[in-house]
């Protein structure tokens, strides 16, 4: 029996799966940050070396770039990177996705192999100053000239880690008469095309992650082009759905582990403990336990071969929840973590507050769920 969350009485193959990359893991350690290093840097010579090692793109193609194996496969290694503390494989799984449904077999050739292995770094361009939640208004245009190439003109905001990526998943309006929806289509971005400018923008933490995209006149050919023109939110939706679970981002493993060390706390200083800080530590266990037990179901899903759709807004509030009451409750059990050097958890605690922003924020899961779950009437009446 493994201690891990996404235990499916492993296959046999599973089981020697994880005994591999224990071994890997164990030969191959992340060297250590130097101090200059900014974390993405860090982090894509830690991709180079999972790729290398076999352990990206286990649920992909082999034809493009990946291992052929199941969902299972990459969940498990999510999983067991998570629960020896490693740091998770790289979040490309949901581009990844966009690219595998809607990517013409050209593209995904050409594409994905190289986004595996960390040859291109990518971000994602969706969200504009005036089209965050409603991202449907966007207004960064891409105009089809005569010979069938366009001219991107517009500005992103928030496009996380621009500044260390070399493509963009781009939308942007295509034509003015269709409804809003049905004008928007996707593309791939060099961010090294003449007329695109990215400018880091210093958060109150001091990170750099977010950063502003100007588009001044971009050419693109139509085959940067993703999918059909016009069919860009469909790719949106797709995209933002994969991007949603806990599933292939190693969260469950690392909540697991702070969850058992406030279970352990709790046992032991069950008397001393102030009024209702017992009840948290117990709603955070509650919590863990939920998304675990949806987890299993999402991953189940997968493996019957169910894309995922609306229900993931479901998987991104119960993650939303769990972890920030998760790091809510560990800053009070353990003040002493707030500064110096088991700084961590102030760190996570203070990225657990974006959860409920990124990825479309709480309110808009709450939308999605009762229009297109519960099929509730947009007035709220009947
Ligand atoms: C850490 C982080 C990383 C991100 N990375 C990226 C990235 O790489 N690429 C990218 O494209 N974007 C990225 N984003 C942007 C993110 O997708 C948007 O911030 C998010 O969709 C919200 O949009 P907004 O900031 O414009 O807020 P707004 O849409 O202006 O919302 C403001 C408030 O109004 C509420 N609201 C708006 N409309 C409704 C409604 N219809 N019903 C109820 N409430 C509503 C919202 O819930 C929110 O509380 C990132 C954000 C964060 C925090």
């Amino acid at each position: 029996m493994t201690d891990l969350p996404l235990d499916f009485g492993d296959p046999a193959d599973l089981e020697q799966l994880r005994r591999d990359l224990r071994d890997w893991l164990a030969e191959h350690p992340l060297p250590p940050r130097d101090a200059d290093e900014p974390l993405p840097v860090h982090l894509h010579r830690w991709h180079r070396m999972l790729h290398s090692g076999g352990w990206v793109g286990l649920d992909v193609p082999r034809e493009y770039g990946g291992r052929g194996l199941t969902p299972l496969h990459q969940v498990a290694v999510s999983d067991e990177l998570g629960a020896r503390g490693a740091p998770g494989v790289p979040r490309i799984g949901y581009l990844a996705h966009a690219l595998l449904e809607f990517g013409s077999e050209e593209q995904r050739r050409r594409l994905l192999p190289r986004m595996l292995a960390g040859d291109d770094v990518w971000c994602q361009g969706f969200s504009e100053p005036g089209a965050g939640s409603d991202l449907a208004g966007m207004s960064t245009r891409a105009d089809r000239g005569p010979e069938g190439h366009y001219t991107v003109s517009g500005q992103k905001l928030w496009t996380s880690y621009a500044q260390y990526s070399d493509l963009c998943l781009l939308l942007a309006r295509t034509g003015a008469d269709a409804p809003a929806h049905a004008s928007i289509s996707a593309f791939v971005l060099p961010l090294d095309r003449p007329g695109v400018t990215v400018r880091p923008l210093r958060a109150a933490n001091g990170d750099d992650e977010f950063c502003e995209l100007f588009l001044d006149g971009v050419r693109l050919a139509e085959s940067e082009r993703v999918g059909a023109e016009g069919g860009g939110w469909a790719l949106a939706m797709t995209t933002v759905a994969y991007e949603r679970n806990a599933l292939d981002t190693g969260h469950l493993p690392r909540y697991g582990r702070l969850v058992e060390r406030l279970r352990r706390h709790a046992r032991a200083h069950r008397d001393g403990l102030p009024d209702g800080l017992l009840t948290d530590i117990g709603r955070c266990v509650v919590d863990y336990e939920v998304l675990v037990a949806h987890s299993r179901r999402r991953t189940a899903e997968r493996l019957a071969g169910r894309a995922a759709g609306p229900e993931s807004s479901i998987d991104k509030l119960l993650m939303t929840r769990a972890e920030q009451r998760l790091y809510e409750t560990a800053l009070k059990v353990f003040p002493e973590e707030v500064h110096g050097e088991g700084g961590e958890i102030f760190g996570d605690y203070l990225y657990s507050r974006a959860a409920s922003v990124y990825g479309g924020t709480s309110q808009i899961q709450r939308n999605i769920i009762a229009k297109r779950l519960l099929r509730l009437p947009a007035d709220g009446r009947g």
